[in-house]
């Protein structure tokens, strides 16, 4: 394959086969009955070391094989990625998809593997489903544990898919140690965040420094802990939650200073009682 992922493409398909199998909430997508209504793929656990799932094809029957002792929203996940490369990859050697290293799979390395990635959050969490749940109440780990419960995914894959689909400018930062590893951002998310190190008053950094401090709820955060810049910031929030013994994952949550918001429109006259002598802060 030439050229870098297709999600569009990966999500069309799924959003299509759960069309086909009459899916319309959460509760019935049931991703054993639609391997084998869609692919003729039964799905098994055995023990696997060097990924977290595989598929075999076959002419009349598929199989998909996914590692043991994992927890379900994993487990569904994997399923899902392969369920993608058996929809979007049928011509690709099996041999070659899915070797990963680490638990983690390869996204930079093929484009199939980030497909079946985007194939597989679309199967599990479609759009028409999960964008209504997450566009009102208040923004946090709450809201993500509760849809996790509710499309049995994993609370990585539910925040990543939150921080995509969620009406705020916000981003997941997974960080291991206090080193970030990854950091995932909302299409409307305009600042950088601070690569390598946590910043030292961070609320995350307590996680891996002194975790009689750390604290699982929702915290204002000075901008520049997190972010390289903090121009058209007014406020910054965070909020971790360890994943098992591997890492940290942390949301942030940018609240954009309306005078920024407000710059460069075109404004008659501001009014004096709502703007700042130069027009171009808001009065609160
Ligand atoms: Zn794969």
């Amino acid at each position: 394959m030439i050229g870098g992922p297709d999600r569009n493409r990966a999500r069309r398909e799924a959003l299509a086969l759960l069309k086909r199998c009459g899916i319309e909430k959460p509760e019935e997508i049931h991703l054993e009955l639609i391997a084998w209504h869609a692919f003729r793929a039964l799905v098994q656990e055995r023990p696997l070391s060097h990924c977290n799932a595989r598929v075999v094809r076959g002419h009349f029957q598929s199989m998909i094989t996914v590692a043991s002792g994992t927890t379900l929203g994993r487990r569904r996940f994997n399923v899902g990625h392969e369920m993608g490369h058996l929809t979007l990859h049928p011509e690709v050697n099996q041999l070659a998809l899915c070797s990963v290293k680490e638990g983690l799979w390869q996204y930079r390395a093929r484009p199939e593997e980030p497909e079946a990635n985007f194939f597989a959050a679309e199967l599990l969490m479609p759009e028409p489903l999960f964008r209504p749940r997450c566009q009102d109440g208040e923004p946090g780990f709450d809201m993500i544990e509760h849809l996790a419960g509710e499309f049995q995914t994993s609370l990585t894959a539910t925040a990543l898919r939150y921080v995509e689909q969620g009406p705020w400018d916000c981003c997941a930062v997974w960080s291991q140690n206090g080193n970030i590893r990854w950091i995932s951002t909302s299409e409307s998310f305009r600042w950088k965040v601070r690569e390598g190190r946590l910043g030292p008053r961070t609320y995350a950094l307590d996680f891996a420094e002194s975790l009689d401090k750390a604290t699982l709820l929702r915290k204002e955060v000075a901008a520049l802990q997190w972010l390289e810049s903090d121009r058209g910031v007014a406020r910054v929030r965070e909020q971790s939650r360890p994943i098992g013994a591997e890492g940290l994952l942390t949301l942030l949550w940018v609240e954009a200073d309306p005078g920024e918001e407000w710059w460069g429109e075109e404004l008659d006259e501001p009014d004096p009682e709502r703007f700042t002598p130069d027009g171009r802060r808001r009065r609160w």
